[in-house]
Formats: C-alpha cells, structure tokens, sequence
C-alpha cells in the first residue's frame, strides 16, 4: 500500500462515452466495447492500493462521460470511494445531459456527492450537432432541474464559445440559458482544434473555417461582462462562480497541489513526482489484475520546473502568484526569476502587482496563453 499523508485531491478517470463528441482529443471510448464491470473492479483494487488515511480533501470522477457507466456500476464506485476517502468535503461527479434520471441523481446526493458537473457545451440545437454531442437543450435543463429536485445545491455548467458560424444570437441564448438554470457555476472555453478529433482534421482538410480571433476575444469578453451582471465571480481564466462555489477541486490544480489520478490515462502529482497512467484500457486492467500499479511513466521535477509551473498555473487565477506564498512554496523569488517578463509584460499592461500579488490584467486574459507561456523557464 502506498501511505498518502499530505492533503491531496483525488481525480478518477472514467474513459467512456457513449459516443466520441468531434471537438474531442481526451482519451475515451465507447462503454459497450469493453467489460465495465471488470474495469470497474479494477478501478478499485487500484483505489485499494492507496492508504490515504485522512488525506483526501475533494473527489472529482470526471471523464470520459462518468455517467456511461450505468447507474449501478457508478453507485458502486462511489461507495467504495466513500469508504476509502471519508474526509473529502467536496464530492463532484461530471454528468452528460440525456444519461441523468432524478432516481440515479438522487441517489448520487445520498452518497454524498454534493457538486454535479454538467457538460451542457450550447443551449442551441445546430451547435450541439456541430458539436457532436448527444443531447439537446431540453436534455441540459431536465438534468438541471433533476439535480435541484434530488438537492444538489451546487451544479456547474460548462458552455463552449467560438463555434463555427459564431451567431451572437447563439452565444447570448447560451449564457442567458445557463442563467436562468440558476447554477452555482459556469466554466466558459473557446472551441479548440486538438489533433485527434475530428474537427481537427476538417479544418485541415479545409471543411470548415475557425471563427476568426476578434470574433472570439469579442465572445470572450461578453461572457466576461454578462456573467458578471448576472452575479458570478470570475477566479480563473475559464471559470466563474457564485460566493462561496468555486470548484476547491480544480482550484487545487492550479495552486499546484498534491493530487493522485486513477483509472486510465489519469495523472498524479506528488512529491515532485509526475505520474501518468497507461492509457490504454485493457493492459490498463491487466496491470491491476497482476497486482501491478498501472504506471506508464514516472518524471521527477527540479525545484525550479515546481517554481515555474507553480507560477503559470498560480497566473490562471485571478489572485495570480502571491509574492510571499510563492516564496515559501517554492524557495524561489518570482520577481527575480521572471524579472524581464515581468518588466516587459508591465509594460505593455498586460500584468499589474497588488496588495503583493502578481496578476494578468484583464486586457492580457484574452491572450493568457501566449502571456502565460513566458513564465514556464526562467529568464
Ligand atoms: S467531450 Fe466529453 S463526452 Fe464528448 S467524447 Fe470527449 S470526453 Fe466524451
């Protein structure tokens, strides 16, 4: 058994889906072609080999499309993770509109999951098409309105922007629906061309056309200003909460905390150490069932790689790098380490340093990329 002592958060990877969405890179196939209740027994005897004591702070089964799974294989996993991580005080479980009912949802609430993350992407038909998804906006707000009814009182809502054809009519329709759902928290993300999925390759083949980058920034921006409006608090770059709901789950990752992954293809952070899964579903299984743990690689980090991907992901929310934490996290003085990014980036406005904190300014958010690309190695 491996001993876990610090506090970490627990990601479990669940790699199917009913079918593969076209935007879609993530490491996931079609349930039916593979015997769940065998992974499923070896998701846990990988869980098992754990000892994390009273280390778990968030659990966060994410996908993949969880709720592939089928309600009695889910429920069973929840129980063993119940059993193996009682001190979690966040419980999430990412759900896809059109595989929820208010029983299975229900009885997710009793087992002590209390944040649902629901991957409702648009709230216009033709997109979610394009999209490849397979439900439809009516589906987004049953899944909604089961959750309330089965006491969920914190349900996200992911929306993607900048879809081909880009109507503002659409992207309006979409915030303003996901409003009037009432969830605690919405996540907004530009569509991306991930090599591997099907849109990818048609936009190389020249079958469809990416919103041109004013059009997205100018999307951006309005879900920036309207979230607002409508009361939700923007923490990181893609993610906006009401107070008090901020996902302490992903808020972990960017604050480059401790976290172990399981199941297929997940990775863990511990120690310094980064750890990747097998990516592959059966040797994966047969690994656990040789009693072997499913590693595909193990790389160890210098203080310094700690210290500059502490720094991008601290500058993915909106606190940024607090100057004092960052040097007793890390050992290292970040105004000295970026010292010329930062000159340079003051300049052109697109950070700012306050209350001892170092930000991205609004201006740099729609360009974080390329801004947060300058902190990943030293000056
Ligand atoms: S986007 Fe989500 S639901 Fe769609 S194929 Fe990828 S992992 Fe599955």
């Amino acid at each position: 058994m491996i001993p876990i002592s610090e506090p970490i958060s627990l990601y479990v990877h669940i790699p199917f889906c009913k079918k593969k969405c076209r935007y879609c890179s993530f490491y996931s196939e079609p349930a039916g072609k593979h015997d769940t209740k065998r992974f499923v027994k070896a998701l846990i005897a990988e869980l098992e080999m754990y000892d994390f004591q009273r280390a778990v702070r968030t659990v966060y089964i994410g996908g993949g499309s969880p709720t592939s799974l089928g309600g009695s294989l889910l429920l069973s996993l929840i129980k063993s993770i119940n059993l193996h991580c009682r001190t979690a005080s966040e419980f999430t479980v990412e759900v896809n509109p059109g595989q929820v009912d208010l029983q299975l949802l229900k009885k997710l609430r009793k087992l002590k999951v209390n944040r649902l993350s629901i991957g409702a992407q648009s709230f216009n038909q033709p997109e979610l098409d394009f999209l490849g998804r397979g439900h439809s906006p009516e589906d987004i707000e049953k899944a909604v309105v089961y959750a309330k009814k089965a006491g969920f009182e914190n349900i996200g809502l992911d929306l993607i922007f900048a879809i081909p054809g880009a109507r503002e009519d659409y992207w309006v329709r979409s915030l303003r629906s996901a409003f009037y759902l009432g969830p605690q928290h919405i996540s907004v993300y530009s569509l991306t061309y991930e090599p591997g999925s099907v849109l990818y390759d048609d936009r190389q083949a020249g079958r469809l056309k990416p919103v041109d980058e004013e059009t997205d920034r100018g999307q951006y921006e309005f879900a920036i200003e309207e979230l607002a409006r409508a009361g939700f608090i923007q923490y990181e770059i893609s993610n906006f909460a009401r107070g008090g709901f901020t996902c302490r789950h992903n808020l972990a990752y960017w604050k480059n905390k401790p976290y172990i992954g399981i199941g297929p293809a997940a990775a863990s952070s511990y120690r310094n150490e980064r750890k990747e899964n097998i990516d592959d579903i059966e040797r994966y299984i047969e690994a656990i069932e040789n009693g072997r743990l499913p590693s595909a690689g193990v790389q160890s980090l210098s203080p310094l790689e700690v210290a500059c991907e502490t720094a991008v992901l601290d500058l993915r929310c909106m606190e940024g790098i607090d100057l004092e934490q960052f040097i007793s996290q890390t050992g290292f003085d970040a105004r000295q380490l970026f010292s010329k990014s930062i000159d340079r980036l003051y300049c052109q406005s697109l950070i700012e340093i306050k209350n001892g904190c170092l930000s991205l300014t609004r201006k740099a958010f729609p360009i974080a990329d390329s801004v947060l690309s300058d902190f990943s190695s030293p000056d």
